[in-house]
């Protein structure tokens, strides 16, 4: 009897358990602030999320999110009346917006201490040795060789991603157009990115040069940087009240839009292909104290492009150069491709309407 009564009351009380569960859940449904926040409760991690997002992870998610639905949308240019249906050549490739998504997620992942360091294992050299670079590179970045500056850690990539050129102020000048050149052209990379960066030495000698403090410079170097005295010059222009080395930091950046400008002027085959959309170019700057890079304005290239193209002074090739240069170029050995270089890249040389004395 006894057992029995202890059963009816354990019985009883589940019963009352459950009703009560359940009455909880329905509350919830109509009030799911003091629902969430229960929930949140009991995990402290959680709630810190929940109430204190951190701004990266939001952004890592957001970009994650636009690269899927940009990666679920063949977003590559059609080909447009009176041409010819696949003569971009960079159709194989992920379009130029996948590839900007990729170097930023790549660089938040460095950033927070949280790089993947993809493609560095044998697999991947293997592939290297035996594939062409053109079917898997899909950046193209005009850097400064400063040694806090390393381009493939920053964006967290690995061998055969990114296509490098690398020169001190990261200026854009013959060898460094034609490399950007070749790897839009021959390496297929649907993005080029003018990467400046903070503190930078060549920006800073400049800056402190114009403003009438020169420095003593080993006999190449000047050459090498009077390409960035215009953009220092501009900088001081459009910003008359700041004086100093507080400069700098918009010298950094117009010496970035003095760089695509360089390139846009001297390059009909990049400006081609911007405008037709096989490509993009983007301008950025690098800090190398929090490993964030920033990224400029679209809109600008588009209206260093527009200002471009309706100059006089760019230059421009022949018709029949510019066809040859837009086909297809999908050459395996280096070989191949340097004689194309060589065929295709020397008629244009002499041909320049305007060339830097
Ligand atoms: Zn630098």
């Amino acid at each position: 009897m006894e057992e029995n009564k202890n059963k009816i009351i354990t019985v009883g009380y589940l019963v009352l358990m459950v009703a009560f569960i359940i009455m909880l859940n329905s509350g919830g449904k109509h009030s799911d602030n003091s629902h969430g926040k229960a929930a949140h409760g009991d995990d402290p991690t959680a709630y810190k999320e929940a109430v204190e997002p951190d701004a990266q992870t939001a952004k890592l998610a957001y970009l994650n999110q636009v690269l899927e639905t940009i990666a679920s949308t063949d977003n590559r240019p059609k080909a447009k009346s009176g041409e010819e249906e696949g003569e971009n050549p960079l159709a194989g490739k992920i379009s130029p917006d996948v590839a900007i998504a990729k170097l930023q997620q790549g660089n938040i992942r460095f950033a927070k201490g949280e790089s993947t360091h993809p493609n560095l294992d044998a697999e991947r050299r293997l592939l290297a040795a035996t594939e062409s670079q053109a079917d898997h590179a899909f950046a193209t970045v005009l850097a400064c060789s400063d040694s806090r500056v390393p381009v493939e850690a920053i964006f967290d990539a690995g061998v055969m991603d990114i296509f490098t050129v690398r020169v001190a102020g990261n200026v854009c000048d013959v060898d460094e157009i034609g490399s950007i050149e070749y790897g839009v052209a021959h390496v297929n990379t649907p993005v080029v990115v003018i990467l400046g960066h903070t503190q930078c030495g060549a920006v800073t000698a400049v800056s402190q040069a114009v403003q009438g403090h020169a420095h003593k410079l080993e006999t190449n170097i000047p050459k090498l940087i009077d390409n960035i005295e215009p953009a220092v010059k501009k900088a001081m222009e459009l910003n008359p009240d700041v004086k100093g080395d507080n400069i700098i930091p918009a010298a950094i950046e117009e010496n970035v839009w003095t760089a695509m400008e360089e390139l846009f002027m001297k390059s009909p085959t990049t400006r081609d292909f911007v405008s037709k959309g096989y490509a993009m170019v983007v301008g950025a700057v690098y800090d190398i104290g929090t490993g964030n890079v920033t990224w400029l304005s679209e809109d600008k290239t588009f209206e260093i492009l527009t200002k471009v193209e309706a100059s006089k002074d760019k230059v421009v090739i022949g018709a029949d150069s510019a066809k040859e240069e837009s086909e297809p170029t999908k050459a395996t050995e280096e070989k191949a491709q340097e004689e194309e270089t060589e065929e295709q890249e020397a008629p244009q040389a002499e041909e320049p309407k305007v060339d830097k004395a």
